[in-house]
């Protein structure tokens, strides 16, 4: 019989390659902008995120997609999102190693830079759990403009143990954070924004307000507490909206679908609804655009995500193009200017 599946001229898979030790011009840039001494753990990540092991769960929490359930088999609302174990391996392994805070533990120089070199490699193995990665990181700076709440969740942002079990974070050993800026009407925009917040009884700085809108593009809706953009009657405001409200119960927020995308797919993108969400204000009312862009909740993770996640060498699975590693040196001055203006 003759022969006619004949492979030839094909790159041999890219396994076990270290992608910090073996990238030159990442290891020269992190110890050039203050990130010497992250080394050992920069080279332990690049390790574990090159290896074969990581390279399947990459694939395979792409391949194995979220699954929305909205109800349980009674007929109650759960609104939770079923993940592959694979997707909660990225997260565990890039938790860990504080993807999600290590500028916020290590009061270094070069603290950001070394993160983003982190970030850098984790996009070469799977871009979407970067997303709530990313947004973790991004809330520490607006949680601190409201030190009463910051009180309450930063500990917990600062764990290095992933928590994925649905729960109130009272009983958790770690949280992430997601954030609902955007909606239909209000994408770059959101002073177009509509969901409206009023207050539960009194109203000021990190009292309890209801909120009642929706959100067309909330990521990551498993998280356990989002920071989301919504009209008071001073205009736009920051506020902190948890899963579970304090006396534990489920909050209600309904995850109405998730998105279609051509890309991103281990991580569920979703439609949100709040009924009287439990939300607590961060900051002043008709503060929350500043709070958010300037403060830190959107500037950190677009940064991160867009900027570095785009231009990362990219893995088949995270979709992502190849481009100039100059960017990342770009990208090394623009975290350490975010880290002094943030700090
Ligand atoms: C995968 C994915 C996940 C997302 N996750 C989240 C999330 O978790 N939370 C969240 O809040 N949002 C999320 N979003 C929404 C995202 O933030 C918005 O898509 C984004 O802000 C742009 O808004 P838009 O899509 O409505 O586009 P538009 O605002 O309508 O913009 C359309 C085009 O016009 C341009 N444009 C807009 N305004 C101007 C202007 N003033 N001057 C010049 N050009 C302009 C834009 O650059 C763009 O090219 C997500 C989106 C995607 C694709």
């Amino acid at each position: 019989m003759t022969e006619t599946h004949l492979v030839t001229n094909q790159s041999e898979p890219l396994v076990g390659h270290n992608l910090f030790s073996q990238d030159r011009v990442l290891f020269d840039l992190v110890n050039r902008y203050g990130g010497d001494w992250s080394i050992a753990q920069l080279t332990a990540f690049g390790l574990t995120m090159g290896s074969q092991e990581a390279i399947d769960w990459a694939c395979q929490a792409n391949e194995n997609q979220p699954v929305l359930k909205t109800h349980d088999r009674f007929g109650h609302r759960v609104d939770m999102v079923e993940f592959h174990p694979a997707y909660h391996n990225l997260m565990q392994t890039s938790i860990q190693y504080g993807l999600h805070n290590l500028p916020w533990k290590e009061n270094k120089d070069g603290a950001h830079v070394a993160r983003a070199a982190m970030l850098y490699m984790a996009f070469q193995n799977e871009a979407g759990h970067c997303c709530p990665i990313s947004m973790t990181y991004s809330v520490i700076p607006a949680l601190r403009k409201q030190p009463d709440i910051a009180a309450r969740w930063e500990a917990l942002i600062l764990s290095n143990e992933y928590d994925g079990r649905f729960l109130p974070a009272s009983q958790k050993k770690g949280v992430t954070f997601g954030m609902g800026m955007t909606e239909k009407q209000g994408g770059s925009d959101v002073r177009a924004n509509t969901t409206r917040a009023v207050p539960a009884a009194e109203a000021g700085p990190g009292k309890e307000y209801k909120l009642t809108g929706h959100k067309w593009f909330c990521s990551a809706p498993m998280s356990d507490a989002f920071l989301i953009l919504a009209q008071t009657d001073k205009g736009v405001s920051c506020f902190l909206v948890p899963r579970f409200k304090e006396d534990g119960s489920k909050n209600s927020l309904r995850i109405q679908r998730l998105k279609e995308k051509l890309g991103n797919k281990s991580n569920a993108s979703s439609e949100l609804e709040f009924v009287d969400a439990q939300g607590f204000l961060i900051g002043q009312e008709g503060r929350g655009v500043g709070h958010h862009h300037r403060d830190g909740q959107s500037h950190p993770p677009r940064l991160h995500a867009g900027r570095l996640g785009s231009h990362a060498p990219g893995h088949p699975a995270s979709n992502q193009p190849c481009s100039p590693p100059q960017r990342l040196r770009q990208e090394a001055y623009r975290s350490a200017a975010h880290a002094q203006c943030a700090g």
